[in-house]
Parts: structure tokens; sequence; C-alpha cells
């Protein structure tokens, strides 16, 4: 009889055991969230489509709208091909 009540409380603390990982799993996940909200957002790199943290990104104003770009090449590349030519210096 003790034997089987030992049994029963391990049985019953695997469950509690992974119940509350699978708890502290799904929390950890919220915080993996709000700490990608604290180091900023991604935005697309216009050029190569590639998603960049707006806080590393190459920032250009154009036509008074923000754009990002992953490097200063994507940057210069899709200037050059998205602006007239009479508004850029040569
Ligand atoms: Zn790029």
């Amino acid at each position: 009889m003790g034997l089987i009540r030992i049994l029963m409380l391990a049985v019953a603390g695997l469950l509690i055991y992974s119940f509350y990982k699978k708890l502290t799993a799904g929390s950890r996940r919220a915080h993996d969230v709000k700490e990608d909200e604290r180091l900023g957002r991604l935005v697309q790199d216009p050029q190569c489509h590639v998603y960049v943290d707006s806080k590393d990104a190459v920032h250009r104003k154009v036509k008074g709208g923000d754009l990002f770009f992953c490097s200063e090449d994507c940057a210069d590349d899709y200037l050059a091909a998205n602006q007239p030519e009479e508004s850029r210096p040569s």
C-alpha cells in the first residue's frame, strides 16, 4: 500500500512538473516578444527585401517618407533607381 502511494505521488509530481514546464515555456516566449519590442522594430529593405532592425538600418528620407536599408550600398542603389537624375548630386 505504501509503495503504490509513493508511485502515485511520483506520477502526480511528474504531471505537475510537465505542466509547470509548459507554463514557464509559454511565459518565456512572451518575454522574448517583449525583448524584441524593446530592441526596436523590424523594417524591410526595399532594395534587397531583407528585414533589418530599424536601430541598425541605414535610414534615408525619400519624398517625406522613411526608408530603411541593410547597407549604404543598398540605399545608394535604391535611390539611384528611384530618384530623378536632376535631384541627385553627381
Ligand atoms: Zn539590402
